[in-house]
C-alpha cells in the first residue's frame, strides 16, 4: 500500500515536469514549422498539444492524499496512460518532421527525440514497465530513420542508438532500484525491519478514509513495553536492542497470521492495525483475543546472550469506525488507553471508551491542579479520634483534605494514588508531615495528652532517599524531649518484596527516634504471615471492610483471627470504620485495643478535635 502511495506522490510531482518539457519542445517544433509556412497544419498540432497538456494538468489537480486506495490505483493508471501517450506523441511528431524535405528540421527532430528519451528514462524511473516501453517507443523511430537513410555512417549511428537505448534502460533500472531502496528506508525501522511511524501514520490514514466509505471496523493497538528502560540501563543497549528485535519478531509473526500490520513507532512503542471487520462486535472480540495472545507471547521468556529475560507490556485498544475522527485521534485514544493500562499496574490491556476519556481527563485536571495545591493553601488536615473501649480519646489519625475552587473537594482515595504516580507525593507528604508535627507540638503544650498520633505515609514517600533526614530535621524542629505523644506512621501492605530490606531498614532507623509503625488496611492487600513476622511493626489496623460486615459469620471469624494473630505478635490492634454499637461490642469482646469510626466521630478540624477531646478525655 505504501509503495503505491509514494509512487503516487512521485508521479504527481513528475507530471508538471513532463508537461513543461513537452510544451517547450513541441512549441519550438511548431514555430519552426510556422516559419516554413505550414500554418494550418501546425495550428491543428498546436491545439491538439494544448488539449493533451490540459488533460495532464487536470490529472495533476485531481491528485489528493485523501483518495481511497482504489481511487489512487485508478488515478495512477490514468497518469501512466497519459505519460505513455504523451511520449508516444513525441515519436509521431518526430516522424512528421523527418518526413519533411528540410534537412535542418531532421537534425532538430533527432536531437529533441534523443533529449526526450533521456528525460523519459529518468522522469519515469518509478515505473519499471512504463520506462522500458517509453524508451523503446522513443528510440525505435530514430533507429528506423537512420537505417532508412542507408549510408554507412547512418548504420553506424543506428548501432550507437541501440547501445544508447541499452545504457538508458540500464541506468533507469539502477535508478528504480535506488528509489525502491530509499523508499524502503524512509518507511521502515532499521533495527527491527518493521514499518516506522511515518509508514504507520499513512497506513492509518488510508484505513480511516476507507472505513468512511465502506462502514467497516478496524482495531488499533498501541503497545508499550514495561520497564524496558531498566533492561537498557542494567544490561546495556546491545541487549536492549536484541530484545526489541525479538519482541518485534513475535509481534510480526502473530500479526501476519491475523492479517494485521505491525509497526514500531519508536523506542519501545509499537502499533498494530487490524484488517477490517463487518461489525463492531466482531472487531471488539477479535481485538480482545488478539491482544491477549500478543501479551502472552511478549511475556514468554527470552534468552539473549545467556541472559534469561522477561518483559511485559501495556496495551491500549482503540476501535476505529466511520466517524468523523482523523487518524491521529484514534492513535490518541489508543494512547490514552495504554497510559491507563500503565497506571493500573502495567502488564494489562485496556480498551478506550468515552468513560475512560472522562476519567483520564479528570485525572489530568487533578494532576495539574495538585501541582499548585500546597502553594494555594488548598491542603488541610483532619483529625479522627481513636478511642478505647470506654470511648475515651487516646489518639487520632491524621487525614489529608484537598479543596479546590474548580474541582471542589477531592477525596484522598482519588488524589493520593495520582500523587504517588506523578511523584507529587514527596512534596505533599512532606507538607502533611510538617503540619502534623506542628499540631503535635501545639497539643503537647496545651496538655492535650494523647497516647499517639497516626500519620499515613505512602510507600514511595517512605522509601525516598531523603525520608529519614527529613524526619530527623522535623523532629528536631518541632518535637522536644518532654513531648509524651507517640508518633505512629501508618503504612499499607505492598507486594514488592524486593523493597522489603529497605523498608525494614527505615523502620529500624526511625525506631531509634521513638517512631513506631502500624500496618493499615490489614487483610486487603498481599498480607502474609511471614510479612508480619519480618516487618518490625507495633500496631495492626483491622480494615473497615471487615468491620462493616462483622454481623456475617464469615467476617466475624475473620476479624477474630486477625486480632488473635496480632496478639500473638504482640501488636496493638485498632479497628477502623466502627459505625454501630453491635460492631463495637463484638470488637470489645475480642479484646481490641483502639476503636476508630463514625460511631465516635467523623474526622474533625483541629479546633473540632480539641473540643471533642475536652468532652471525652480519659
Ligand atoms: P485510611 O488510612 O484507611 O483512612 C481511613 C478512611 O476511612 C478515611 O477516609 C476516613 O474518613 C474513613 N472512615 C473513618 N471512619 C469511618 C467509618 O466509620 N465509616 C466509613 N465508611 N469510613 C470511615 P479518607 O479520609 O477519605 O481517607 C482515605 C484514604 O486516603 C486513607 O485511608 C488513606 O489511605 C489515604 N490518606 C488519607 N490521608 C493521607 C495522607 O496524609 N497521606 C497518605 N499517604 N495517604 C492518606
Ligand atoms: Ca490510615
Ligand atoms: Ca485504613
Amino acid at each position: 500500500m505504501n509503495e503505491n502511495r509514494s509512487i503516487f506522490s512521485f508521479m504527481h510531482r513528475q507530471i508538471r515536469l513532463v508537461i513543461i518539457i513537452f510544451l517547450g519542445t513541441a512549441s519550438s517544433y511548431i514555430m519552426i514549422g510556422w516559419l516554413h509556412g505550414s500554418v494550418l497544419v501546425e495550428s491543428v498540432w498546436f491545439l491538439f498539444m494544448i488539449m493533451t497538456s490540459l488533460y495532464g494538468y487536470k490529472l495533476y489537480k485531481d491528485f489528493s492524499p485523501s483518495l481511497s486506495i482504489k481511487e489512487q490505483g485508478f488515478w495512477l493508471e490514468r497518469v501512466r496512460f497519459f505519460m505513455f501517450a504523451y511520449f508516444s506523441l513525441w515519436s509521431i511528431i518526430f516522424f512528421v518532421y523527418v518526413l519533411k524535405d528540410n534537412h535542418h528540421l531532421h537534425y532538430i527532430a533527432i536531437a529533441s527525440q534523443l533529449g526526450s528519451t533521456i528525460l523519459a528514462s529518468s522522469i519515469l524511473a518509478s515505473q519499471k514497465k512504463l520506462v522500458i516501453l517509453t524508451v523503446i517507443t522513443l528510440m525505435l523511430p530514430i533507429t528506423i530513420y537512420l537505417l532508412a537513410v542507408g549510408e554507412i555512417y547512418s548504420y553506424l549511428i543506428a548501432c550507437f542508438t541501440v547501445i544508447l537505448t541499452g545504457i538508458l534502460l540500464y541506468s533507469a533500472k539502477n535508478m528504480y532500484a535506488y528509489l525502491i531502496e530509499s523508499r524502503y528506508q524512509s518507511y521502515h525501522d532499521h533495527l527491527t525491519g518493521l514499518g516506522n511511524r511515518r509508514y504507520f501514520l499513512e497506513l492509518l490514514e488510508n484505513s480511516v478514509n476507507q472505513n468512511q466509505n465502506q462502514n467497516k471496523y478496524n482495531y488499533l493497538l498501541l503497545i508499550d513495553l514495561d520497564y524496558f528502560k531498566t533492561i537498557n540501563d542494567t544490561l546495556g543497549h546491545d541487549i536492549g536492542d536484541e530484545l526489541l528485535v525479538e519482541v518485534s519478531k513475535r509481534m510480526k509473526k502473530l500479526a501476519d497470521i491475523n492479517n494485521n500490520t505491525a509497526a514500531r513507532l519508536g523506542g519501545d512503542e509499537f502499533c498494530i492495525l487490524s484488517s477490517s471487520y463487518e461489525t463492531q462486535d466482531k472487531c471488539l472480540k477479535a481485538a480482545n483475543s488478539f491482544s491477549k495472545e500478543l501479551l502472552n507471547r511478549i511475556k514468554a521468556t527470552y534468552i539473549i546472550d545467556d541472559n534469561y529475560l522477561y518483559i511485559s507490556a501495556s496495551i491500549g485498544i482503540s476501535i476505529m469506525n466511520k466517524s468523523e475522527l482523523k487518524a491521529g485521534s484514534f492513535l490518541k485514544e489508543a494512547d490514552m488507553a495504554m497510559y491507563e493500562a500503565k497506571h493500573s499496574g502495567r502488564n494489562g490491556i485496556i480498551l478506550f471508551s468515552e468513560e475512560l476519556c472522562e476519567v483520564v481527563e479528570k485525572k489530568s485536571d487533578i494532576e495539574r491542579m495538585l501541582h499548585f495545591a500546597i502553594e494555594r493553601n488548598e491542603i488541610t488536615l483532619n483529625y479522627q479520634p481513636q478511642v478505647d473501649k470506654n470511648k475515651k480519646v487516646l489518639g487520632c489519625e491524621i487525614l489529608v483534605r484537598w479543596d479546590n475552587k474548580e474541582l471542589g473537594s477531592i477525596s484522598p482515595t482519588t488524589f493520593i494514588p495520582i500523587a504517588e504516580n506523578t511523584g507529587c507525593i514527596i512534596n505533599l507528604g512532606k507538607y502533611v508531615l510538617e503540619e502534623s508535627f506542628k499540631t503535635i507540638q501545639e497539643w503537647s503544650k496545651k496538655s492535650i495528652r494523647l497516647q499517639q498520633v497516626s500519620i499515613n505515609i505512602s510507600m514511595r514517600q517512605l522509601l525516598h532517599q531523603d525520608f529519614i533526614q527529613m524526619i530527623t530535621e522535623l523532629l528536631e524542629k518541632y518535637i522536644d524531649n518532654d513531648c509524651k505523644i507517640g508518633i505512629v506512621f501508618e503504612i499499607t501492605e505492598t507486594s514488592t518484596a524486593n523493597n522489603l530490606a529497605n523498608l525494614i531498614d527505615v523502620i529500624n532507623t526511625l525506631g531509634k527516634y521513638n517512631i513506631t509503625f502500624s500496618m493499615d488496611d490489614f487483610g486487603t492487600g498481599y498480607s502474609s504471615l511471614s510479612y508480619l513476622r519480618e516487618i518490625p511493626i507495633c500496631e495492626l489496623k483491622v480494615d473497615q471492610s471487615f468491620v462493616a460486615k462483622i454481623s456475617g459469620a464469615k467476617e466475624a471469624s475473620l476479624v477474630k483471627t486477625i486480632i488473635d494473630i496480632a496478639k500473638n505478635f504482640n501488636l496493638i490492634t485498632v479497628a477502623e470504620g466502627v459505625e454501630d454499637e453491635y460492631q463495637r461490642e463484638y470488637l470489645i469482646e475480642l479484646g481490641c485495643d483502639l476503636y476508630q469510626g463514625f460511631l465516635f466521630s467523623k474526622p474533625l478540624t483541629k479546633v473540632g478535635f480539641a473540643e471533642f477531646y475536652q468532652h471525652n478525655r480519659p
